[in-house]
C-alpha cells in the first residue's frame, strides 16, 4: 500500500461504508490513520462493530447516523460532529443503489429511489459539507460514479443517468469551490466484485468477463487506493476530472 503522510489525522466522511466499495476505501483510510467518518441508517450495533473494525486497523473513527436521502438528517449529523471535531475534510459520496430495469418497465418509484439515493444524495451530503470546505483549503471530494454513466448501459437507464449526472455535480463543483483550493473529482468504476454485482446473473458476469480486456473483475481495494490518491495531497494539481477505474472496460 502507497502512503499518504497528509491522510494522518485528517477527518473524512465516507458514505456507505457498511459493505463492498465503501467499506474498503474506510479500511484504506484508516491504515492510512485518517479520522474516518462513515454514516449508518440507525443499527447502531452495526456501526459500533464498524467503529471498533476501522480503529482496529489505524487512526479514529466515527459513526454518523443518517440516511443520504434525508436532507435534515445530514445536517443535523454534521453540524453536531463538526461542533465537536472542527471542519470536515475530506468526502467521499459512495452510497448507492441500483435498480436495474428495461426503460419500458422502469417503475416509477425505482427511478425516484435511484436518483435519491445516487445523484440528491450525493449533492445533499456536498451541501451539508460545503460551508466547512469553502474554510478548509485542501479538501478533496471523491464522487463514486461509473462507467455506465459515461457509455450508458441496456437495463441501467435509471442507474446510468444518476452516475452521469454526478459527472455533470462534480465538473460544477471543482469549478465552484476551486478558488478556495477545494477539489472535486469522479471515478467511473467498471465491475467490481462486491454485494451490487454478485447479486448478477452467471451468463451477465460471464457476458462482461468476456469485453474486459484485463480479463478480470475489480478489486474494492483497486478502487481504494485510487480514492486514496485523489483525498491526498498527492493529486493536488488534478480537479474536475473523471477517471475511469475498469480493466478497460470502456476503451
Ligand atoms: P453495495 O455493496 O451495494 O453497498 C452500498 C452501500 O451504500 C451500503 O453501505 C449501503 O448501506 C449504502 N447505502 C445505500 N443506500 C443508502 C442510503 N439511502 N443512505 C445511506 N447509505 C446508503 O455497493 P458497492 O458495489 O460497494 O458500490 C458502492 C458505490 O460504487 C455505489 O455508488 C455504486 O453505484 C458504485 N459502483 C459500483 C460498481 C460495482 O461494480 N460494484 C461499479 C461502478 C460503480 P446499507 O448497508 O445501510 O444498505
Amino acid at each position: 500500500m502507497i502512503k499518504f503522510p497528509d491522510l494522518l489525522d485528517k477527518k473524512i466522511l465516507i458514505t456507505g461504508a457498511s459493505r463492498g466499495i465503501g467499506r474498503e476505501i474506510a479500511k484504506s483510510l484508516a491504515s492510512q490513520g485518517a479520522h474516518v467518518l462513515f454514516n449508518h441508517r440507525g443499527d447502531e450495533a452495526k456501526a459500533n462493530e464498524l467503529k471498533a473494525e476501522f480503529e482496529k486497523i489505524g487512526g479514529k473513527a466515527s459513526p454518523l447516523h443518517f440516511d443520504v436521502t434525508n436532507g435534515q438528517q445530514i445536517k443535523t449529523a454534521v453540524d453536531a460532529f463538526v461542533k465537536e471535531h472542527g471542519n470536515i475534510e475530506g468526502l467521499v459520496n459512495n452510497a448507492g443503489i441500483s435498480k436495474d430495469q428495461l426503460l419500458m418497465r422502469l417503475k416509477e418509484e425505482d427511478l425516484n429511489s435511484v436518483i435519491d439515493t445516487n445523484l440528491k444524495g450525493a449533492i445533499l451530503v456536498t451541501q451539508a459539507l460545503s460551508r466547512g470546505f469553502m474554510r478548509t483549503p485542501g479538501a478533496s471530494i471523491v464522487n463514486v460514479s461509473s462507467v455506465v454513466g459515461l457509455m450508458g448501459n441496456p437495463g441501467q437507464c435509471a442507474y446510468s443517468a444518476s452516475k452521469a449526472g454526478l459527472i455533470g455535480f462534480t465538473k460544477t463543483v471543482a469549478k465552484e469551490l476551486a478558488a478556495k483550493k477545494v477539489r472535486a473529482n469522479a471515478i467511473c468504476p467498471g465491475f467490481i466484485q462486491t454485494d451490487m454485482t454478485d447479486k448478477l446473473d452467471e451468463k451477465v458476469k460471464e457476458n462482461y468477463l468476456g469485453v474486459i480486456p484485463l480479463k478480470e473483475f475489480g478489486k474494492t481495494d483497486d478502487v481504494s487506493n485510487l480514492v486514496c490518491f485523489l483525498l491526498s495531497n498527492a493529486s493536488a494539481y488534478i480537479t474536475g476530472e473523471v477517471i475511469k477505474i475498469d480493466g478497460g472496460l470502456y476503451i
